[in-house]
């Protein structure tokens, strides 16, 4: 089984292809263009999957070895995301298909962003729970098979991704500013400033609030020091991923209590986070947890994670008609 996959819910333009089971490439072109206008502008993104998709593809099948002629099937991304985005990935897909008289496959993002876990060992065991934290997503995931996933909690509101990237928007530092924060946040002190942590009940999340805390904070720093935010740069960023990092772990230990697993895996974007990730590593250590974290390439957007979902999709012989549209919003 040869599948090729695309990726192109939001600003990265992928494409991977996967032998039986196994990923034999990951290509991903990043859109720079959304740099300018401090977050990812629908149209510019679409226009910019234009531009890359074929090159990308390309690329993948010349890189992997393969011919054309022995992919036994084309997956694509149908949801969520931005929906210009995704349309040019399934028309794509869809004329690839009927060009080639191949299947399709339709793959959710969030079940693929999850299923990255599947493409190298150590491999987790179900049904074991996972946190996705991306741009637009925050999860608690029971996860029983590779196909049957279930929504246990999540945000109310933003997602922690957003979250990160606005407040880094605050500071004055680029988009996207996630991964900013981690970084300025290592020379810093998570404790040099308080800010809130929500708490919502059950399993639920909200993230909107430290957005605000830091606007109202840094408008009363900056009247009395014009230089507040150069000067404590560092310690800001560790002060709010401290807050963002505890709110994401306190609920996990919840959901984790309540499901009685003790499997434990992160996953989409923000995973890339190194507060996060060594946080949970001891606290995985101290509760006996096993933890599985994903290689940074698999965190973000990618089509590597794409192909696995397909891969186990086309073992079901699950494949999608060609009058298959894309979902700006889609449940996993
Ligand atoms: P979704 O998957 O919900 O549709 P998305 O695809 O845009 O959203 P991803 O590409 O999975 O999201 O993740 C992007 C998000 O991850 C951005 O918000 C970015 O700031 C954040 N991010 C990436 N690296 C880091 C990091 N090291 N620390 C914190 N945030 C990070
Ligand atoms: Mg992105
Ligand atoms: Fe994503």
């Amino acid at each position: 089984i040869i599948i090729l996959a695309i990726e192109s819910s939001c600003d990265e333009t992928s494409a991977a292809v996967i032998a039986d089971g196994k990923v034999l490439n990951n290509i991903v072109a990043t859109q720079s263009v959304h740099e300018k206008y401090g977050g990812v502008v629908p149209e510019l993104a679409s226009r910019a999957h234009q531009e890359n998709l074929i090159p990308v593809v390309q690329e993948a099948i010349l890189t992997s070895g393969i011919s054309k002629d022995q992919l036994s099937a084309v997956a694509f991304t149908r949801g969520p995301g931005l929906m210009g985005s995704l349309l040019v990935g399934v028309s794509f897909a869809k004329a690839f298909a009927f060009a080639r008289n191949i299947p399709l496959i339709e793959v959710n993002h969030m079940n693929a962003h999850i299923l990255a876990h599947f493409i190298e060992d150590p491999k987790p065991n179900f049904p074991f729970i996972c946190l996705t934290v991306s741009g637009g997503h925050t999860q608690l995931v029971l996860v029983r098979d590779h196909l049957d996933m279930e929504v246990v909690g999540g945000t109310q509101d933003d997602a922690v991704g957003e979250a990160f990237d606005k407040t880094a928007k605050l500071l004055g530092l680029p988009y996207p500013g996630g991964p900013l924060i981690d970084k300025y946040a290592m020379e810093g002190n998570p404790h040099a400033f308080k800010f809130p942590i929500t708490r919502m009940p059950e399993l639920h999340y909200s993230f909107s609030g430290i957005k605000t805390a830091v606007l109202y904070f840094l408008r009363d720093q900056l009247k009395d020091n014009p230089n507040f935010i150069k000067e404590n740069l560092a310690d800001l960023c560790a002060s709010i991923q401290y807050s963002l990092v505890e709110m994401l772990l306190i609920k996990l230990k919840v959901a984790v209590k309540q499901f009685g697993v003790n499997e434990i895996a992160i996953a989409g974007g923000v995973s890339a986070n190194s507060g996060l990730r060594e946080t949970l590593t001891q606290l995985a250590a101290q509760k006996g947890w096993n933890l599985y974290i994903p290689k940074f390439e698999y965190c973000t957007d990618n089509a590597a994670m794409i192909a696995m979902a397909a891969h186990y999709k086309y073992l079901k012989g699950d494949f999608s008609s060609m009058d298959v549209t894309p979902l700006a919003k889609m449940k996993i």
